[in-house]
């Protein structure tokens, strides 16, 4: 079935539609295969490159362990190993060639992201926050002169950079900034305000800066400042639970005079420029956690095959081995999701950010479950600071709050999603009329959405996929034909019974995300396993048995959460927390 409205979509070279996004179409009960199949494969070339730089990162850093320790605990990295991710061209990985850097692909940079992390979260945080977020703006939207301005210092990292966006009440709704930006007559800019948190804040010397510049709230512009200018000062560095290691500080402007020059892309665009950027680092973060989660399952595995304990290796006993076998279907699920979205990103895709936010929710709280679960192997060891175990679960806690929380990036999901199936509401509403003026359009519309009727209401529709898969992951794609069908119905009912106020209907769109997180991560594994040769050897039957269980359990996941959209006990949830939260405490006592 295919419900696309826009009938002016283009296809790349490799099959892939554009102007899709695979997930928002999944609220409308679509699953757009052409952008799921084949699974992506690295460009021979660059798979050269990339084998170069993860060789000589592993020959810099496989015997720091002892050093990442002590700087963890002096809350410093110091100048020598900033110098060596300099010489080792860490700062320059996403700069094209020509401005001196090595110019990666998304997915390229995502892997040597993924190598640094399986050594330390607070070293690879230094050079994603660089690269992902704080000099992103620059290469998305900057102008040549611009480019050629900074890039050549960013790659060589002579500057680093810093993305300056969170103020002490401006979290989560970052459109709230109060960070001020007034015009002056030659047309420089006078930047007043503080920043807080900011990484890299401490070493950086090139901000990306978000700030007000209209009366409406959200109107913001984007500037670079650099850090010598009169007015910029930075905080102490923050003392934090984990990645320590890395620099976190806030970054005020007292008057600081911002030449017309810096402006970033439009003035007033500078929230869209936020968001864009966020989106298009998501990546940076998702490689990340399959690097930690990568280490984390060698650690746990060497742990339990030494530990003896009832007589027996612990990796003999089921409780272990469930663990042991769900670190890796998380891991693979997440790299799954992670590469794809990396794909799209590189292959020009315009509506990536779902998918991108998809992927963040889901590796960084799958490296979360994986860094405690390997704690839980190591048992007391796990909890000691002489393992690495308790700075991972430190390190990988921020995960989930930073570059967008787990909670916000589901509603954004379930919200996009929603809107998606909302349009095609109102072009049917619309179209109505159309029936009469242009029969062709509005009757294409309407065909189309009873097209959508007729799949939710017979949601098995056993071709689709069917020549994408090898024969023995058949009832997989079924479960994803069938929840994807009953996704586009919920998404319906919900959308007509609560209208604009769905918005407020918090539980119900974590429920409707979490569906979709579970469709978009199953399909990016059922895509990739199938994509796989069958060798004949284990690495082969074990994929398949890793897709079989992911799909298993994300059918239970999205049987529960179906179920409880339609029959749940919110109301009381929400009474209950309003009680609490009035008492400011725990009201009960046995006493
Ligand atoms: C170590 C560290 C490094 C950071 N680095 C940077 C950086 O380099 N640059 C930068 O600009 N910022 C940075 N940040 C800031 C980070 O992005 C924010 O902390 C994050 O966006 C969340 O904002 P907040 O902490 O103000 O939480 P809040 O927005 O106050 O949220 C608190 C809680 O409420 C939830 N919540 C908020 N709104 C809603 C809602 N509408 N519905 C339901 N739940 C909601 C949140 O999910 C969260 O659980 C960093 C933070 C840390 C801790």
């Amino acid at each position: 079935m295919n419900i696309d409205l826009d009938a002016s979509s283009t296809p790349d070279s490799d099959g892939l539609d554009l102007d899709a996004s695979v997930a928002k179409s999944l609220f409308v009960g679509r699953i757009t295969e052409e952008n799921l199949f084949p699974y992506p494969r690295i460009d021979a070339d660059e798979a050269e490159t990339l084998r170069m730089v993860a060789n000589s990162l592993d020959d810099f850093l496989q015997d720091k362990g002892e050093d990442f320790r002590q700087w963890d605990r002096e809350s410093a990295q110091p100048e020598a190993f900033l110098q060596s991710l300099r010489e080792l061209g860490l700062f320059g990985l996403i700069i094209p060639g020509d401005f001196g850097g090595i110019g990666l692909s998304n997915a390229g940079y995502t892997r040597v992201v993924e190598q640094l992390s399986s050594y330390d979260s607070s070293a690879a945080l230094t050079v994603t926050a660089h690269s992902s977020i704080g000099m992103k703006g620059l290469l998305l939207f900057g102008t040549d002169e611009q480019k050629a301005r900074y890039l050549p210092k960013l790659a060589s990292g002579e500057m680093i950079a810093a993305f300056c966006l969170t103020e002490s009440g401006s979290g989560s709704d970052a459109a709230s900034v109060k960070t001020k930006a007034v015009k002056n007559q030659d047309g420089s800019w006078t930047l007043s305000g503080e920043k807080i948190w900011i990484t890299n804040g401490g070493i950086g010397d090139f901000y990306t800066v978000f700030a007000r510049t209209g009366n409406d709230p959200g109107e913001l512009s984007a500037f670079f400042v650099e850090r010598s200018w009169s007015g910029v000062n930075t905080g102490a560095k923050e003392d934090k639970m984990g990645i320590r290691a890395s620099s976190t500080t806030s970054v005020s402007f007292s008057d600081v005079r911002v030449p017309a020059e810096n402006l970033l892309g439009e003035e007033g665009q500078g929230f869209k420029i936020a968001m864009s950027i966020l989106n298009n680092g998501r990546t940076g973060l998702g490689g990340g956690s399959v690097g930690g989660m990568k280490a984390c399952i060698a650690l746990a595995t060497a742990q339990a095959l030494e530990r003896k304990q009832f007589g027996q290796n612990i990796a003999e006993f089921g409780l272990i081995k469930e663990k042991i076998a769900q670190m890796a279907i998380d891991c693979f699920a997440s790299e799954s999701v992670v590469w794809m979205v990396a794909h799209y990103i590189d292959s020009g895709c315009k509506d990536y950010s779902v998918e991108a936010a998809i992927s963040k929710v889901f590796a960084s709280e799958a490296m979360q479950r994986t860094a405690n679960e390997a704690l839980q192997i190591a048992g007391g060891n796990g909890f000691m600071k002489e393992f690495p175990y308790e700075q991972i679960v430190r390190d990988s806690r921020i995960l989930t709050i930073f570059e967008g929380t787990s909670e916000i990036l589901r509603l954004y999901i379930a919200l996009s999603g929603i809107k998606e199936a909302g349009r095609l509401l109102e072009e049917l509403a619309e179209n109505v009329e159309d029936v009469f003026n242009d029969p062709i359009k509005g009757l294409g519309v309407l065909s189309e959405y009873a097209g959508r009727r007729l799949a939710q209401i017979t949601p098995l529709r056993r071709d689709r996929m069917v020549n994408s898969v090898p024969a023995t992951l058949r009832d997989e794609a079924l479960i994803y034909d069938k929840y994807t069908a009953e996704l586009g119905r919920v998404a319906d009912v919900l959308l007509r019974r609560h209208g604009r106020d769905i918005v407020d209907k918090q539980l119900a769109m974590r429920r409707l995300a979490d569906i979709a997180i579970d469709l978009f991560v199953g399909l990016c594994v059922l895509a990739r396993v199938s994509s796989m040769t069958d060798s004949g050897d284990a690495r082969y039957e074990q994929a398949i048995t890793v897709a079989k269980l992911f799909s298993q359990q994300a059918k239970r996941r999205m049987n529960q959460n179906l179920r409880r959209i339609m029959r749940n006990e919110d109301e009381d949830l929400k009474q209950l927390a309003q009680y609490i939260s009035s008492e400011r405490a725990y009201p009960w006592d046995v006493l």
